[in-house]
Formats: structure tokens, C-alpha cells, sequence
């Protein structure tokens, strides 16, 4: 339920509602906007009745969100949120490019690759320290080291760094040492963790499970907010389907319709959904044009020696190719594009 408040009403009237919806033992959200304050609620099993606060001073509409996402949806917040990480904003009018190898394998790797996508323009760096892998005979990952190489090229570059938790027991490690916390795609509906992440103290970029409808996705987003976080990045990276001509499906038109829904910012991985690097530059096209917030991007300079994932990395003249693409359409959209780093 969305309670909305009139554009006059007093800060002792928001408290009014929001003391009575907790006195019910619910939660409330109050979203302050533009125009006037709205009071999410959240917290009940069954319905709320109306009544409780429709009559209740300040109190302009009491509207019921018939959807099963609710903090997320645009309802709540009408305004689209933007997300800082580590200074670097996305949802904002500039369409923003996170880029890096797959896996954080050494310092001067993680270093000589950082350095190559901040003169072509990235934004945001991002590595794999502790990698989710199908086999376990594969490179899983140099951990805390891993962590800590992504630190101090961080500091060497000025790049912000998003790096993935892929458990709870590592989280606390990541937050001390990332700018953002990855949920990758096969623990988009890990709930003990979405909600631990929901807890913390960096903004989250949510991949979509591979399975996972539009959805299930905003439901997993919710956990987050929920529990009273809120900057939140959602990532479409590809869906499993029939094809075989791709190791997934980039579904393209998922980011309009999360953006119809949801005020959440969103950026798509063509990496991980066409799996070669062929199709990456073509794939990033496309995400400007449909409209997301930016994209991440795998990128290594001897992919053929790659720990994990050299086949859809991008060579360094690549991803030059790439940012030319984005700087060409985003204007194209009404969006601005990173300028090339003063080397
Ligand atoms: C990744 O981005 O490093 C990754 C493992 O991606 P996904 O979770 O989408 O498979
Ligand atoms: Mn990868």
C-alpha cells in the first residue's frame, strides 16, 4: 500500500502516518519527492485496511499496489533513482561503461587492462576476485588477494571498482574493499544473501538469473531495498532459450519494460550473453539505442591467456571501437557518453 501525503502537508503528519503504520508492527518507507511525500508500506502478510489512515490529517490518497514488487516499482517513487559508485553515477543522463578482465589474475594484469579502458574512456572498473565457475577443476579466483589487487589499482587509476560476493562469508571482505557488490546471475535468487547485501554499505549491481522472469528480478531488487538499501543497479546479462548461436539470449526488451516499472537504473552485459567477442560491440549498440544506463564489458589484452572467459573478451582496440559506438549513439538518445580519459 502507497500512502500519498498532500503537497502541504506538515512533517508531523508524514510522522503521524508513519508512527501508525509501525504501531501495526508495519514498516514504513516514506519517500519524499519533488512535489509531495508518499509512505510506502511493506511488512504485511495479508491486506491492509484503507480505512486506517485515509482519514488521518495530511493524508491525500491511499493507494493499493496490486503488484508483488513494491519498493522497487515506479509507483513508490516516481523519479528515476541514481545509483553512485564511488563518485561515478548510473541511471543519471550519462550513459555509463564498466569494463575490465573477467578474472582479477595478477596485479600487473588487473593494472595494464585497467589502464587501457580508462584512455579509451570506462568508467568503472570491474574483476572477478572470487569467480563462480560451472566446473570446480576451473580457475576459481585469487580471493582476498584478488581484493586487494583490485585496491590498489583502484588507487593507482582513480577507477572505481565492482566486484562480486559470491557468498556470504566473503561479503564482508568485498564491502571493505570494492566500491560496488556484484550479485552474479546464479545468486540473483540467493535470498540469504540478497538480503545480508541489503544490509550493507555499498551500492549493488543484481544480475539477472539466467532463468529468471522480469519479475522475479524486481522481486529479488526488493529484498535489497527492503531491507534499506537502495541503490541498486539491475543487469541483464542474457537468458538461457533455445539458441545455440549465442551462450545467451540478451533480452533486449527487458530494459524498457524495468524501466516502465521500476525506477531502479538498469544496464545490460553483452559479454556474458553473447559469450564472443564478435558480438559485444553489436550488442552494446543495441543497449543504447533500447535505452539502459550503461553496460559492463569484459576486456583483456592476451585473451587467448585468459583464466576464465577469453572468448568474449575484448582485445584492446575493441573496446576503443565500443566506446566510439557509444559515444556516436548515446546523443542519438538524448544521453551523454564518458569522454576519453586526459591520458
Ligand atoms: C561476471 O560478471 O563475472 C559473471 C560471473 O557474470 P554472471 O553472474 O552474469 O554469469
Ligand atoms: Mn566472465
Amino acid at each position: 500500500m502507497l500512502i500519498v501525503m498532500k503537497m502541504d502537508a506538515a512533517p508531523e503528519q508524514v510522522d503521524g502516518v508513519v508512527e501508525k503504520i509501525e504501531s501495526h508492527g508495519l514498516k514504513a518507507h516514506p519517500i519524499p519527492g519533488a512535489q509531495r511525500t508518499a509512505i510506502g508500506i511493506t511488512g504485511n502478510i495479508g491486506v491492509v485496511d484503507r480505512a486506517l489512515f485515509a482519514s488521518m490529517p495530511g493524508v491525500l490518497e491511499v493507494i493499493r499496489v496490486s503488484h508483488p514488487y513494491k519498493l522497487v516499482s515506479r509507483e513508490f517513487k516516481h523519479q528515476d533513482t541514481v545509483v553512485d559508485i564511488g563518485g561515478v553515477r548510473i541511471g543519471g543522463p550519462e550513459f555509463t561503461v564498466i569494463a575490465g578482465p573477467c578474472s582479477v589474475e595478477s596485479y600487473e594484469q588487473t593494472l595494464r587492462i585497467a589502464r587501457l579502458v580508462k584512455a579509451a574512456g570506462a568508467q568503472l572498473l570491474r574483476g572477478g576476485a572470487y569467480k563462480p565457475r560451472t566446473s570446480p577443476y576451473s580457475f576459481q579466483g585469487l580471493g582476498e588477494e584478488g581484493l586487494r589487487i583490485l585496491a590498489r589499482v583502484r588507487a593507482e587509476t582513480g577507477l572505481p571498482v565492482v566486484t562480486e560476493a559470491t557468498d556470504i562469508d566473503v561479503l564482508d571482505a568485498v564491502v571493505e574493499y570494492a566500491d560496488a557488490v556484484q550479485i552474479g546471475a546464479r545468486n540473483m535468487q540467493n535470498y540469504t544473501l540478497l538480503k545480508r547485501v541489503g544490509r550493507c554499505a555499498r551500492p549493488v549491481l543484481l544480475k539477472r538469473g539466467m532463468t529468471a522472469t522480469v519479475t522475479e528480478m524486481l522481486l529479488a531488487a526488493e529484498y535489497i531495498l527492503d531491507q534499506g538499501n537502495g541503490n541498486v543497479v539491475l543487469c541483464e546479462r542474457g537468458i538461457r532459450t533455445f539458441t545455440d548461436h549465442s551462450r545467451n539470449t540478451l533480452d533486449i526488451s527487458a530494459v524498457p519494460e524495468v524501466k516502465r516499472i521500476s525506477h531502479l537504473p538498469m544496464i545490460t552485459d553483452p559479454s556474458h550473453a553473447a559469450g564472443e567477442r564478435g558480438k559485444v560491440v553489436p550488442l552494446t549498440r543495441a543497449s543504447v539505442a533500447v535505452g539502459a544506463d550503461g553496460v559492463m564489458v569484459e576486456v583483456h589484452d592476451h585473451p587467448e591467456e585468459a583464466l576464465s572467459d577469453g572468448d568474449q573478451a575484448l582485445l584492446p582496440e575493441d573496446f576503443e571501437h565500443l566506446m566510439a559506438a557509444v559515444r556516436l549513439l548515446s546523443p542519438l538518445v538524448e544521453r551523454g557518453a564518458p569522454s576519453l580519459a586526459v591520458r
